[in-house]
């Protein structure tokens, strides 16, 4: 059986798979003597204070070993454990049914957890894992029950779960858990990010894999593909283990590229940086030699939170990235918020088509108020670092004209109070409209770099939703149509003298490195565990070569067709990395 879902954290896993079922307690549902009622209300009492000490020691072991950001999410619980309403409404409820403290407490749970799931509110929405998670302590601690963890797993296990709460991710013991799987989870969800960051290959968003899947079977989890296959046949299981045996060797070699830089084997280099979304990921971009970041996605210091971020803590947040870095670039991304990300705070209305809709820099325009705290922050840490800024979603040179338009407008402000910035800062602009792509010999006279975004070019130029697993198999970045324009940008962006480089995910896969190569791609940035994989293929390629394997695929007409030839030059030219990394199907 294979199962299909969402690559969270690339990598390969083989073991036995464990159930992990958080998600009911068995209730009883218990009539209590009135005299009782005193008892019942102290031992609800003594469950919130023991499961506050467990929250707060969950939270400071998460600060110690993943740093503040991802403890901060235990903020919210402790929150929920000190709401009064809730708090009252058992109490109201125990005192009018004369029933088990439990029992009351699990039917207000649900009902909160109903109210919000209704709400057409993103963030309230969001709170239900928080209430969920923290509604289950409670009634594990009112129980006496045995606290479900993955901390006192004996052996290597696949964790397949629903969903997994942030403690149980913080209290799993890495040692013993190979990778994990999920039914629900996106691509940004905290399971990813946390998967990421802990580097343990990880599938989300599998929908019923807990239903299909039971302990003891056997699982072969590939993070790379986002593929699960159940209790697989000798051979497959072979193919697998081999794989992840030439996995782990290379990245083993890799690793010690991780100072080298990247450049081909006849002398010609280009810069290879990460994507972050949360700054807590800089030690892995660091620790897998990416030159500095490409694309910094900030939208996430606007997710799941009521308020927006005010410019001082903005600008922590970015002077905190380039802090960490010695004159490599980083490359400040405005907000874009819309397509698949929203805000609670900034009532965006749903819309038919909210990847065609109000999002990014058409909804930073809108607000100049709200753009100008970002663009203040950027510029301010710009004094302590190589910062550059870039703007998402620009359809022509009327748009770009206009963000540049209040990028000044926040600079003479910062004058005007003499607070510094660097006057030289870079401005780039991101091309993932194909009517940016068609016209970007006009766009690359008014900014220093392009950076190509190709989750979003190519779902615009193929009408494919990049959501949607129906048509997944026509989302292809080797459509000669996709090439064409990412030829159409470099091309013209040389022209024009600036550097063009691509932060879509097509940029971390080595066989489409060796066409973004040999099309004369300046900077490939993507997330940092794909970072040594491209540094190895880019090391071991001549610059010629490529050249004319591009020039090649220029003249193919299919995917199909294109993708068969690039792999066969893979295989050619690096046996080594074959089976490993190649243009997906
Ligand atoms: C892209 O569209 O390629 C990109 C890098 O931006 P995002 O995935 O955030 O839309
Ligand atoms: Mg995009």
């Amino acid at each position: 059986m294979i199962l299909k879902g969402i690559p969270a954290s690339p990598g390969i896993a083989v073991g036995k798979a464990f159930l992990f079922d958080t998600r009911r307690f068995m209730v009883p549902e218990k009539k209590i003597r009135k005299d009782s009622l005193p008892k019942e209300i102290v031992r609800f009492e003594e469950a919130l204070i023991k499961t506050r000490t467990e929250i707060l020691e969950i939270q400071k072991k998460i600060t110690k070993e993943m740093g503040s950001h991802h403890a901060e999410i235990f903020n919210a619980h402790l929150l929920v454990l000190e709401d009064r309403m809730l708090i009252e409404e058992v109490i109201g409820g125990l005192k009018k049914e004369h029933k088990c403290v439990e029992y009351i407490f699990a039917r207000v749970l649900d009902k909160y957890i109903n109210v919000f799931a209704k709400m057409n509110d993103e963030y309230l929405k969001e709170r239900i894992s928080d209430i969920d998670d923290v509604g289950k302590r409670v009634l594990k601690n009112l129980l006496g029950a045995e606290e479900k963890t993955l901390s006192g797993l004996k052996e290597k296990v696949i964790v397949v779960a629903y969903d997994l709460s942030p403690s149980d991710t913080a209290t799993m013991h890495r040692k013993n858990v190979m990778g994990f799987i999920t039914d629900i989870g996106g691509r940004t969800s905290h399971t990813a990010i946390m998967a990421k960051s802990l580097e343990i290959p990880a599938v989300v968003g599998l929908e019923k894999a807990t239903m299909k899947i039971k302990s003891g079977d056997t699982l072969i989890v590939d993070g790379t593909a986002g593929v699960i296959i159940v209790n697989p046949d000798n051979s497959e299981l072979k193919k697998y283990q081999e794989r992840q045996n030439q996995f782990i060797k290379l990245e083993k070699t890799l690793v010690n590229l991780k100072d080298e830089p990247a450049v081909t084997m006849d002398g010609h280099t280009v810069e290879l940086s990460a994507n972050i979304e949360l700054p807590e990921e800089i030690s892995s971009v660091i620790a897998h030699g990416a030159q500095g970041i490409g694309l910094y996605r900030t939208e996430f210091l606007y997710m799941n939170r009521r308020g927006l971020p005010n410019e001082e803590e903005q600008f922590e947040a970015y002077k905190g990235v380039v802090d960490k870095f010695s004159g490599e670039p980083v490359v400040v991304r405005t907000l874009d918020l819309g397509g698949d990300k929203f805000l609670s705070q900034l009532e965006v209305p749903h819309e038919m088509n909210p990847f065609l809709g109000w999002r990014a820099i058409r909804f930073c325009l809108a607000k100049p108020e709200i753009f100008k705290v970002q663009l203040r922050a950027i510029l301010r840490a710009s004094a302590f670092g190589n910062i550059k800024i870039m703007f998402p979603m620009i359809s022509g040179v009327g748009e770009l004209k206009q963000a540049i338009g209040v990028l000044n407008e926040a600079k003479k402000e910062l004058r005007v109070k003499n607070i510094k910035f660097n006057e030289d800062l870079e401005v780039g602009a991101m091309i993932e409209i194909p009517s940016a792509a068609l016209t970007c010999d006009l766009l690359a006279k008014e900014v220093d770099f392009f950076s190509i975004g190709t989750n979003d070019l190519i779902q615009y130029s193929l009408a494919v939703d990049r959501v949607n697993e129906k048509i997944a198999y026509l989302y292809r970045p080797t459509h000669p149509a996709v090439l064409r324009l990412i030829k159409n940008i470099i091309d013209s962006g040389h022209k024009e003298k600036i550097w063009v480089g691509m932060c879509g995910e097509m940029a971390g896969e080595p066989g489409f490195g060796l066409i973004l190569l040999g099309m004369g791609l300046d900077e490939f940035s993507m997330s940092s565990a794909a970072v040594p994989g491209m540094k190895f293929t880019i090391r071991n390629v001549n610059f010629k070569d490529v050249k004319e394997l591009a020039e090649k695929v220029l003249t193919l007409s299919t995917s199909e067709e294109i993708d068969k030839f690039v792999n066969k030059r893979l295989d050619e030219l690096m046996p080594s990395l074959k089976k490993i990394k190649k243009v997906p199907a």
